[in-house]
C-alpha cells in the first residue's frame, strides 16, 4: 500500500515517541498519581485555558463522561444528528446516561445560532422533556473536518446560557480547528464548561484523549471515569506520547491541511462527472459519488494502493496525516482520481 488515507488514527508512533513513552517516569495514577499523566494533564488545562484536565482511554469515554456529568436521565441533550456522539458512540446518551438526543436540524454543514435556537422547545411545554445540555464538535468530523468559527462558537454558547444550558464541547480535532484559524484552543475552549481532545488523531498517539473543566467539575470526573473503567494506573506510558505529540506534532498540522488542499485541488481538477468535493478547512477530505459506489471506489483505490474509507455508500472519505506526507498524497492523488472515474459509469 503506498499511502493509508482513512483515518488520522492509523498513524503510528514515531521513534522519537516510543523513546518518550520508555523513558517516562510512572507510578500508579490511581493510587497516589502518575507524573507523567499529571504533567500532561497540567499542560492540557493550560492549553484548554480550563483549571484542570483528565486524561482518558479514548475520546468516546470522555465525551460520555461529559454527558454523563452534565445531564441527568429523562432529560435531554441538544445535539447535531450527524455528530461523532450521536453516529459513533453506541447509543451511550441513552444507554449509559439515560438521556435522550434533541437533534438539532442544521441549515449549514455545521450548526448555527439560529439552528440551536430553533431546535429549543419552550419552557412553558408541560410535557415536554427538560434539556440539560448542549453538544459542539469542532472540527466536524461529518463536515469534512470543517471549523465551526469563534464567532459561530461564541454565539451557540450565548444561546445556550440564555436558556440556562452547559456546553461540551467535542474536540478530538480541536488542534485542528487552531491551526486552521490561528484561533487559540483556549478561545475556543472558553465557549464550553468542558471539553474532549485527542491526542490518537493529528497528534499521532497511539492512545488518549482528555477532558478539561473547572475544578468541581474534573473532581466529580475522576469517580465518573472510575465507574467507567477508565481509571488507569501507569498510564505514564501512554500519557508520555500524548504529550510528545502536543509538543512536536502541532506545529505540523498546517502540512497535513495542505496536503489535504493539494488532494482536493487535483480531485477537483480532475473534471469527474457529478462528483463533488468538499474543500477542506483541515485534513479531511470527503468526495461525494453520484451514485452509491463508494464502496467500489475504496476497492479499487486500495489496488491502486491507496486506502481510503466509505464514509457513506455515496460518500469517502480521506484524511491527511503524519504518515501521510504531502509528497505521499501528491502521488497518491492521482491514482484516487482514475479509481473513481474506473468506477463511474460511462
Ligand atoms: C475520533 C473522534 C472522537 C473520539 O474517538 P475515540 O476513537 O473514542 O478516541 C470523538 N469525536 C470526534 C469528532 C472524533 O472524530
Amino acid at each position: 500500500m503506498l499511502i493509508d488515507m482513512r483515518s488520522d488514527t492509523v498513524t503510528r508512533p514515531t521513534a522519537a515517541m516510543r523513546k518518550d513513552m520508555a523513558d517516562a517516569e510512572v507510578g500508579d495514577d490511581v493510587l497516589d498519581g502518575d507524573p507523567t499523566t499529571r504533567r500532561l494533564e497540567s499542560t492540557v488545562a493550560e492549553r484548554l485555558g480550563k483549571d484542570a484536565a483528565l486524561f482518558f482511554p479514548s475520546g468516546t469515554m470522555a465525551n460520555q463522561a461529559a454527558v454523563w456529568l452534565l445531564s441527568a436521565p429523562g432529560t435531554e441533550v441538544l445535539l447535531d444528528p450527524l455528530s461523532h456522539i450521536v453516529h459513533s458512540e453506541m447509543g451511550g446518551v441513552a444507554a449509559l446516561c439515560g438521556a435522550q438526543i434533541l437533534p438539532v436540524v442544521c441549515a449549514g454543514a455545521v450548526m448555527n445560532a439560529s439552528d440551536l435556537l430553533q431546535a429549543m422547545r419552550s419552557p412553558d411545554d408541560a410535557s415536554a422533556p427538560e434539556a440539560s445540555l448542549v453538544c459542539i464538535e469542532n472540527t466536524h468530523a461529518w463536515a469534512g473536518g470543517q471549523v465551526v468559527s469563534l464567532t459561530r462558537m461564541r454565539a451557540l454558547r450565548d444561546v445556550a446560557s440564555a436558556a440556562h444550558l452547559p456546553v461540551h464541547l467535542d474536540g478530538a480535532r480541536l488542534w485542528n480547528a487552531a491551526a486552521a484559524t490561528g484561533t487559540s484552543v483556549a478561545e475556543f475552549a472558553a465557549c464550553a464548561d468542558t471539553v474532549m481532545v485527542s491526542f490518537s488523531k493529528g497528534l499521532g498517539a497511539p492512545v488518549g484523549s482528555a477532558l478539561a473543566g473547572s475544578r468541581d467539575a474534573m473532581r466529580r470526573v475522576v469517580r465518573i471515569r472510575r465507574r467507567f473503567g477508565g481509571a488507569m494506573r501507569q498510564s505514564g506510558v501512554l500519557a508520555a506520547a500524548a504529550l510528545h505529540g502536543l509538543l512536536h506534532h502541532i506545529d505540523r498540522l498546517p502540512d497535513d491541511h495542505a496536503a489535504a488542499r493539494e488532494l482536493f485541488g487535483v480531485l477537483d481538477a480532475a473534471g469527474l462527472e457529478g462528483v463533488s468535493i468538499v474543500a477542506p478547512d483541515t485534513n479531511i477530505v470527503m468526495i461525494d459519488l453520484p451514485t452509491s459506489c463508494a464502496a467500489a471506489v475504496v476497492m479499487r483505490a486500495a489496488e491502486l494502493g491507496v486506502a481510503v474509507s466509505e464514509w457513506t455508500p455515496s460518500r469517502v472519505r480521506a484524511v491527511t496525516h503524519l504518515d501521510a506526507p504531502i509528497q505521499r498524497v501528491r502521488e497518491a492523488a492521482p491514482l484516487l482520481a482514475r479509481a473513481i472515474a474506473d468506477v463511474l459509469p460511462g
